[in-house]
């Protein structure tokens, strides 16, 4: 414990928890995948699947692919920025094949 302690003061203490309490932690349930199985480099943010709940002001993101089990809470919530899923597809790609299949149809 005492060695602990130098090694606090020499490098500066851990971080507080984010929760004080374990009771107030929420499992984030809105990711279908581990976050971080996907390709390196890449977020939700620049995922096809990113999205806002309808009707709420665009302000909760979560996964669209987790559609059926999207609560009114943050438990389903996920972050921009977390390490992208396996599920992840390219949004630059999807919305590109969208735009030209709506042009071939017309
Ligand atoms: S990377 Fe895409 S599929 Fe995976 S959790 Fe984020 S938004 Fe959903």
């Amino acid at each position: 414990m005492v060695e602990q302690q130098v090694i606090w003061e020499e490098h500066g203490h851990p971080p507080e928890p984010k929760y004080k309490s374990p009771s107030r932690w929420k499992k984030p349930n809105g990711y279908p995948a581990m976050p971080g199985t996907g390709p390196e480099g890449e977020t939700c943010k620049t995922c096809h699947y990113k999205t806002t709940k309808p009707g709420m002001a665009g302000r909760y993101l979560k996964c669209g692919l987790m559609y059926r089990h999207w609560t009114g809470g943050a438990a389903t919530d996920i972050k921009a920025g977390s390490p992208a899923c396996r599920n992840w597809a390219s949004k630059r790609l999807l919305d590109a094949m969208e735009y030209y299949e709506e042009i071939l149809r017309k």
